[in-house]
């Protein structure tokens, strides 16, 4: 099997993923791979641009381009417009492709981002974390509330019709009041789509350190249920509709909600993707892989004329079955039953009877005739949920 074979997935639309591997400084909660180091960024996307070449022969069809990070806007204009060019030239895309650039407001311009448009990007996703300059130091940005705000306000002028902003909320000691002002905050700036992430400790980072050392501690699951529940009930007031746990895409005002994030929803839908770039994956049903988390390692495997994998899996049908279940519970949309046994010859309500009916009457999951889904409750507890019905 060559690395590109699409086995049962040629039909579906695939996302597309860049990695830009690069920051300008590490915040204290991320695990995402990044160097600080910008001096290999002309080597990088030497390796890029033949990486692009090399995986042409995907035979997926796109209808997303998502080029995230790191920081994509370290990169200038014309790099990312030779990205889309290239990606556009070597892969079968469609024209109403989304196409989406992950920015950071302490490194743009008001040409900057008239540029990337130029570009062809159509889609901005903006880090602003918080609007609060304490919140900001606190996490280790590079920018301040202010700068967040200048971003949005340049991004419309530039002709951008659909933008998203990234909030975390759950910081040590935050007044849930300050929450609800950074929410305030982003409404007003009427982006088309919103993710709301509770802080988490993830295993190695700075933030990690604070707390095993006891310098820090996270609010409790009591005050995070309570942010939970009041950063839900404060979108639904604005005409935001919540379609994944974390995150929210305006209501048009016919009603629709034609801003949720088409890429994003391929991963929890476990539609095929294609990575690119240090550390990005990909996954073709039913095989995962993934390239090295390394730039150097990255830029060497491919002067070598080699792809830079770093590891990879064929998902077994259980897996794939348990993937299904613990992706789909994400989603206000939830599980879709007839697929799944269209998928896996199993009936999904037969297999869970049991774990169902104690969910069920628990007031955390919803079972239709099509869909099983978690309530508000279940949503709070997903991964206990999950684990209940995957047994992980
Ligand atoms: S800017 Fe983004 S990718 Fe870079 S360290 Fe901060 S959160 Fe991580």
């Amino acid at each position: 099997m060559t690395r590109f074979a699409t086995d049962g997935d040629s039909d579906r639309l695939g996302g597309l993923y860049i990695h830009i591997p690069f920051c300008v400084k590490k915040c204290i909660y991320c695990d995402f791979y990044s160097t600080i180091d910008l001096g290999k960024i002309s080597r990088f996307l030497d390796a890029l641009q033949r990486e692009i070449k090399l995986a042409g022969n995907c035979r997926l069809t796109f209808d997303s381009l998502y080029i995230g990070g790191g920081t994509p806007s370290v990169l200038e204009p014309a790099d990312i417009g030779c990205i889309v060019e290239s990606v556009l030239g070597q892969f079968d895309v469609l024209p109403e492709a989304e196409i989406t650039l992950e920015v950071n407001p302490g490194t743009l311009s008001p040409e900057k981002l008239e540029a990337y448009r130029q570009g062809g990007i159509n889609r901005l996703n903006i880090g602003v974390q918080s609007f609060h300059n304490d919140n900001l130091e606190f996490l280790g940005r590079i920018h301040s509330g202010y700068q967040a705000h200048e971003t949005i306000q340049w991004a419309r002028q530039a002709g951008f019709d659909n933008i998203g902003l990234d909030l975390i909320y759950g910081l040590p000691g935050q007044d849930p009041g300050q929450w609800i002002a950074d929410l305030e905050q982003a409404v007003v700036l009427a982006p088309e789509h919103l993710s709301c992430y509770m802080l988490t400790r993830e295993s190695g980072t700075p933030l990690d350190r604070e707390i095993k050392a006891g310098r820090l501690r996270l609010p409790t699951g009591h005050t995070m249920r309570k942010l939970f529940d009041s950063t839900i009930d404060f979108l639904a007031a604005h005409d935001f509709y919540h379609y994944e746990i974390s995150n929210f895409a305006r209501l048009a005002e016919n009603g629709r909600c034609p801003w949720m994030s088409r890429h994003n929803r391929k991963y929890w839908s476990a539609d095929p993707y294609l990575g690119l770039g240090p550390s990005a994956h990909s996954f073709i049903q039913p095989r995962r892989w993934w390239n090295f988390s390394s730039v150097s390692e990255y830029v060497r495997k491919i002067a070598a004329g080699q792809l830079p994998l770093g590891g990879e899996e064929t998902l077994t049908r259980e897996q794939r079955m348990l993937e299904v279940i613990y992706l789909g519970l994400r989603t206000k949309e939830g599980i879709d039953l007839r697929a799944f046994e269209r998928n896996f010859g199993l009936t999904f309500e037969k297999v869970y009877k049991e774990e169902l009916g104690q969910l069920q009457n628990e007031g955390l999951l919803e079972l239709t005739p099509a869909q099983c889904r978690l309530t508000r409750d279940g949503m709070a507890f997903h991964e206990a949920v999950a684990a209940m019905l995957t047994g992980r």
